[in-house]
């Protein structure tokens, strides 16, 4: 069968237009519900970026730590204590990064869909539409505004997957370039990479579609002028090209497969807590093998941008979680055998997996 393919509805570009997120929450309330669940990075907590929004109290909301990854536990909570303040919210909103946004799907998922985050964690599990959901962007590179997953770990079962569903993708996007000007230079770089990283990896794949072709190769080539080019990557005209790029990237991610660099950042997530981007990073440095001239630019980036990555962080580990890091990167078949076939454990054999976590 073929895929049916689905991008975001709507969206809004350029810088100011976070101030048109107030009306358009305003536009989801009537007289059935006029509570908007409102999820926003901490990092604002002390900031006036959303004064405006906070006062008026049909509008509730919820901090979250972006610094670690989130669970499908925490998913759980914040679904069962929003539904404590409606039972049908008329929106839900996302201000952050990949990890708000993700979450702003998933809880809008669990509103019309009963049981547990990880009832539907795999593909096209969710079976009612969920909660109007509006994404607000203030970092960019993950995709999560345009993607159709929300990435969630699950503790229990070791396990790093997300509710792919075309229910996950927002209905509507704030996409405002302004409101990444006071990222730290090394978390923007490292979310940036992200989409880098995705568009190389599916382009490499077996699974192919020309339309996500298309998407990955202009994200590409937005990236390398972001991170290669002579402008700070900061500069305006930078950041709206990586919020540009992070968009398409995540539109190619819709109808494509990743490859050998995310199942390994899994691990690193899984097993030492790291944050999806860097270990993506940490990760790309030493899979020259299978990526080698990408690896080489990649190498270049960090060197123009002055990025230290993190090193020796897998130099010695306890045999259990040496095996831990290997199975929590194997079980991501689907991105494996679109990178290196069906036999792909005939390549990535245990010792060969630990040696390369060794190097990381
Ligand atoms: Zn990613």
């Amino acid at each position: 069968m073929f895929a049916n393919s689905k991008n975001v509805l709507k969206y809004i570009f350029g810088n100011g237009t976070f101030s048109q997120l107030e009306e358009l929450i305003e536009s989801q309330k009537s007289s059935d519900s006029n509570t908007a669940i409102i999820f926003v990075d901490h990092y604002f907590k002390n900031k006036d970026l959303i004064s405006k929004l906070s006062k008026d109290p049909s509008n509730k909301i919820f901090w979250i730590d972006s610094s670690t990854e989130i669970s499908t536990d925490l998913i759980d909570n914040l679904a069962c204590e929003a539904k404590g303040i409606s039972l049908l919210p008329c929106c839900v909103v996302g201000i952050g990064g990949g990890t708000v946004l993700d979450t702003a799907k998933a809880v809008s998922n669990l509103l019309t869909n009963e049981g547990q985050a990880k009832d539907y964690q795999g593909w096209d599990l969710i079976k009612n539409k969920g909660v109007y959901k509006i994404g607000v962007p203030t970092l960019s590179g993950t995709g999560a505004e345009a993607s159709r997953t929300c990435v969630m770990m699950n503790h229990e079962k070791n396990l790093k997957l997300g509710m792919n569903s075309e229910h996950t993708i927002f209905d509507q996007l704030v996409l405002d370039p302004a409101l990444s000007q006071t990222v730290p230079r090394d978390q923007y770089f490292y979310t940036g990479l992200d989409t880098y990283i995705h568009c190389i990896e599916s382009l490499n794949g077996e699974h192919r579609h020309s339309i996500a072709d298309s998407f990955s190769y202009e994200a590409l080539r937005l990236a390398r002028e972001v991170f290669l080019g002579k402008e700070d990557m900061m500069s305006d005209k930078n950041r709206e090209k990586i919020m540009v790029a992070s968009y398409l990237g995540g539109c190619a991610i819709a109808n494509s497969y990743v490859g050998v660099v995310h199942p390994f950042s899994a691990g690193l997530s899984v097993v030492l807590g790291i944050h999806h981007c860097e270990a993506n990073c940490i990760a790309m440095n030493v899979l020259d093998e299978f990526y080698p001239n990408e690896v080489k630019e990649f190498r270049a980036m960090l060197d123009r941008q002055q990025v230290n990555l993190r090193r020796g962080l897998c130099s010695s580990l306890t045999d259990e979680q040496y095996e831990k890091l290997y199975l929590s990167t194997v079980i991501h078949e689907i991105p494996l055998k679109n990178a290196l076939g069906e036999d792909f454990k005939s390549i990535l054999s245990r010792d060969k997996v630990i040696s390369l976590f060794r190097k990381m």
